[in-house]
């Protein structure tokens, strides 16, 4: 069993192991809570690049630590931001914070679906080099 990320734990299989980490980069939950704690105050001011933004998002998704350490830096984040206005009789920090959140994931998945075409083109680039092989190699003499 390989583990990725922090929690939950997952299992995978070589092979889709090995699409992860060798042909299609680091694209799984890989970073780490230290990481990823260090990233809230950029993601609360909305300063997170598209590829950090992405793992982030995933950590939190799957870390309950993070995410309830997320939660509470959001508040207070809002609280002193809205010391200046009158927000606070009808303020919803919990529905204000699961928006955000649900925005920031709706836009990740915009880019993972563009990200997973990317990546099937170049999943038919390496089987089309591979297959080109094998014909050079057969007609070579050299397998089959
Ligand atoms: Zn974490």
């Amino acid at each position: 069993m390989i583990r990725i990320g922090c929690s939950p734990p997952v299992e995978v299989g070589v092979f889709p192991y090995l699409i992860k980490n060798f042909l299609l980069e680091e694209r799984s939950c890989s970073m780490q809570c230290k990481e990823a704690t260090s990233l809230i105050i950029p993601f609360i001011e909305r300063e997170l690049p598209e590829d950090k933004l992405k793992i982030f998002l995933e950590h939190i998704r799957n870390c309950k630590e993070c995410r309830e350490e997320l939660e509470i830096y959001y508040t207070i984040h809002m609280y002193i931001e809205g010391i200046d206005r009158d927000w606070f009789s009808t303020y919803n920090f919990k529905g204000e914070f699961e928006k955000e959140l649900k925005e920031a994931n709706a836009y990740v998945r915009w880019t993972n679906i563009m990200s997973f075409f990317k990546d099937l083109i170049t999943a038919f680039a390496i089987i089309g080099i591979l297959i080109i092989l094998t014909l050079q190699l057969q007609l070579w003499g050299l397998i089959g």
